[in-house]
């Protein structure tokens, strides 16, 4: 993307529980006190935990509560630099309630999460089903407060409701349910173009691009997300994966599909070693016949043959 587009964290959107019913609502109804947010749950697909990606370029872990102790879990993530929304664009907070303890027990404040990697999943900590609760907003915030309805609440940052804040990259996200809540759609851009090329070189496995729209994905895979067009040129091949009736290549930071008229990928050439060398130099005759008597001999020779003598 070539603006930090703050984008739905989960592939599979079904919100079971939007801020304005069940339980949410003493979030941000009826409160005396100021303090509100505006959760939403999402299910996911449901069949066990769906991850939660990060939702921009870069997230810092600003907290993290409950693992191991009464409270129910939570983790709390800063953006690093202005963050594009449908409403404003700046410093955005994350906070993502109920992933597993085993999730994260391993995390810690001042982790870096990068668009597209895992932050966390769904869990069952403090809830009866896999799910994951959150709420967002502009500027920092790393701590928890009650409001007057007992509900607690993200704080600092000023909270905003989710579709304020996430546009929905239909190339990633699928809307199964979306709460009957208002989505923007990731606004049509021109994609970035990636990748340095490098010189030709025999001692690598390479692969030169031939066209100018080649997806430079995430992952191994047509559905993961695109950093962009790759630059025609020569790579370095740091990997390979066959999937999908594609050869990928990985390249820099990111994967290619590999066909025949988009890509050339050149094997590195076989340069013998010592070892082989000298079998090559013992396979050569080193004997052709012993005399018995000392003598002359008349030989003839073809053009090129060669003759060897001990
Ligand atoms: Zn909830």
């Amino acid at each position: 993307m070539n603006k930090n587009y703050m984008t739905y964290p989960l592939k599979n959107m079904r919100i079971t529980c939007r801020y304005d019913e069940g339980s949410h609502r003493k979030h941000c109804i009826n409160v005396t006190n100021g303090l509100v947010d505006y959760p939403i749950d999402d299910a996911g697909i449901d069949t066990g935990r769906d991850p939660i990606y990060c939702p921009c370029d870069e997230m810092r872990v600003t907290n993290i509560q409950g693992v191991g102790n009464g409270y129910t879990n939570t983790i709390w993530l800063v953006s690093t630099t202005d963050v594009v929304t449908p409403t404003f664009t700046g410093i955005v907070y994350f906070v993502l309630t109920h992933s597993n303890d085993d999730d994260l027990k391993n995390k810690k404040v001042g982790d870096i999460f990068h668009r597209g990697d895992i932050i966390c999943y769904e869990g069952t900590d403090g809830a009866t089903a896999n799910h994951i609760h959150f709420v967002c907003g502009k500027g920092y915030c790393d701590n928890w407060k009650e409001n007057s309805n007992g509900a607690w609440v993200m704080v600092p940052g000023e909270a905003k409701k989710p579709e304020e804040v996430f546009y929905i990259d239909r190339s990633f996200t699928k809307e199964l349910w979306g709460g009957s809540l208002i989505w923007q759609d990731l606004p049509k851009e021109d994609k970035q173009i990636v990748g340095t090329p490098v010189h030709s070189d025999p001692s690598k496995d390479q692969v030169e691009v031939l066209i100018d729209h080649l997806n430079a994905r995430m992952d191994a895979t047509t559905s993961s997300n695109s950093y962009g067009y790759v630059k025609k040129g020569i790579y370095d091949i740091l990997a390979y994966n066959q999937k999908e009736d594609y050869l990928w290549v990985k390249i820099e930071n990111f994967w290619i599909a590999t066909k025949d008229g988009w890509t050339q990928v050149v094997k590195k050439e076989s340069i013998p070693c010592e070892e082989e060398i000298q079998k090559l130099k013992q396979a050569l005759p080193q004997l052709i016949f012993t005399c018995n008597q000392s003598g002359k001999y008349l030989i003839y020779l073809e053009k090129g043959k060669k003759l060897y003598l001990k």
